[in-house]
């Protein structure tokens, strides 16, 4: 199947053409004739699938063909969850319509709005936003929904997650009823189905990997470990599986610097990506991680969502995500587009429970392989995929001889 058989214009073709795409993905073959067409999309599909191009192509061809933009006014409006992911789409949507002669813009809080009204100031074919600065915009008079014709929800159980809920309403309120929407989430949960039924008119569904299940060419296993010695298992390994580019994501912003801090007291150049960082800070670890400049990245789970970065071999979670949606998430970072990847979980007892819940969500159960010298003296307890048999944490017991090898096995070999 070509990019020409699903109705896009000459000059979208060529320039995916001078991409290197050769035919489109499983998500792209059904999201781009349909959207053409007019239709509203409701589409499971994560990072890595080309969702991007999914909607970007469309609507690039749609807005090619309309008319003049009044001021202050957008055509189409993207609204995705972190400021990454807002500068990474638009950068999306300029590569795929170079050459096409159409305004566009993406706008985020946590720098200056001043830029983002002046922008607006003549009108936008599109926008890519975050909700917050949206509403911030809309509030002072900055953009008109007037014109709008189409609306794309870009990893929508994110925003959800975030807590974006409020500000989407309001966002709704305020765009015109006849509209094309177009809803992209990596999970459909209860919440995400019913905003998708207030939303939607008659929906195209799509689906392109199983529902809640992280991609197969993702080689994913986890060592057993004591909290406190993380650090010095995360060093260890480096060293010995010899690791080159390494996504790392830690649960907090303060262990986040303290992981940046042990890496550079071992001359390992470290960067991180959190939400006390400004956005140019941001901007910049991430581009010195692609670029390459950076051999490992620090991030709390703003940064795993939708982050685009090529052949990322490894992402290793320092700490298991509160969210096991996360983990789905989290692992779309490496084995992209096809390529194969590396997600290992430094697991401690205290995360039994976020464990079996991944576990569960995923319907796989994660391999576990000890690492010699760094046994757990806290038990990582047994998990299913039903969430059964999850035994809280043994207290250790106190070393008296040789009764304090513990007779349980605890090594446990997958399916
Ligand atoms: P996405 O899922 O939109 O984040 O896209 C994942 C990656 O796949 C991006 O680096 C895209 O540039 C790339 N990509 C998207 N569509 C295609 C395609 N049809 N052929 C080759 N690469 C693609």
């Amino acid at each position: 199947m070509s990019f020409a058989s699903l109705g896009l214009i000459d000059p979208l073709v060529r320039t995916l053409d001078a991409l290197g795409y050769q035919a489109p993905t499983p998500v792209q073959a059904q999201a781009i004739p349909a959207v053409l067409a007019g239709r509203d999309v409701m589409a499971a599909a994560q990072t890595g699938t080309g969702k991007t191009a999914g909607f970007a192509l469309p609507i690039l061809q749609q807005l090619t063909m309309a008319g003049q933009v009044a001021p202050n006014s957008v055509r189409a409006l993207i609204l995705v969850p972190t400021r990454e992911l807002a500068e990474q789409v638009h950068q999306s949507f300029l590569a795929y319509g170079a050459g096409l002669p159409l305004r566009t813009h993406v706008a985020y809080g946590g720098v200056s709005i001043n830029p983002q009204m002046m922008k607006l100031r003549k009108g936008l074919d599109l926008l890519v936003a975050t909700p917050g600065r949206l509403l911030d915009l809309y509030s002072q008079n900055a953009v008109k929904f007037d014109q709008l014709q189409t609306l794309v929800l870009d990893e929508a159980d994110r925003m959800l997650d975030l807590g974006f809920s409020r500000e989407l309403n309001a966002v709704f309120a305020a765009l015109p009823a006849r509209r094309q929407t177009l809803l992209f989430s990596a999970t459909f949960s209860d919440q995400i189905r019913a905003l998708a039924a207030t939303l939607l008119n008659d929906p195209l569904s799509i689906e392109v990997s199983p529902r809640n299940t992280t991609v197969k060419a993702i080689a994913q296993w986890i060592v057993p470990v004591d909290k406190k010695r993380k650090p010095e298992l995360f060093m260890h390994l480096l060293k010995q599986r010899r690791w080159g580019q390494v996504l790392v994501f830690v649960k907090t912003r303060k262990g986040v610097d303290a992981l940046v801090d042990t890496l550079e007291a071992h001359g390992i150049s470290a960067d991180a990506i959190h939400g006390d960082k400004p956005q140019p800070a941001r901007l910049r670890a991430l581009e010195r991680f692609k670029a390459g400049h950076a051999k490992i990245l620090v991030a709390t789970d703003v940064a795993a969502r939708g982050l685009d970065i090529d052949d990322l071999p490894l992402v290793v979670n320092f700490d298991l995500p509160i969210v096991a949606e996360d983990y789905i998430h989290r692992t779309g970072r490496t084995g992209r587009a096809g390529a194969s990847g590396e997600a290992v979980s430094l697991v401690c007892a205290d995360e039994v429970v976020q464990l079996a819940a991944i576990e569960v969500l995923t319907g796989q159960m994660l391999e576990r392989i000890d690492q010699p010298g760094f046994e757990p003296d806290h038990r990582v307890p047994l998990t299913n995929t039903r969430g059964e048999q999850v035994r809280k944490p043994k207290k250790p017991k106190k070393p008296k001889g040789d009764a304090a090898v513990s007779s349980i096995d605890v090594r446990f070999r997958p399916r």
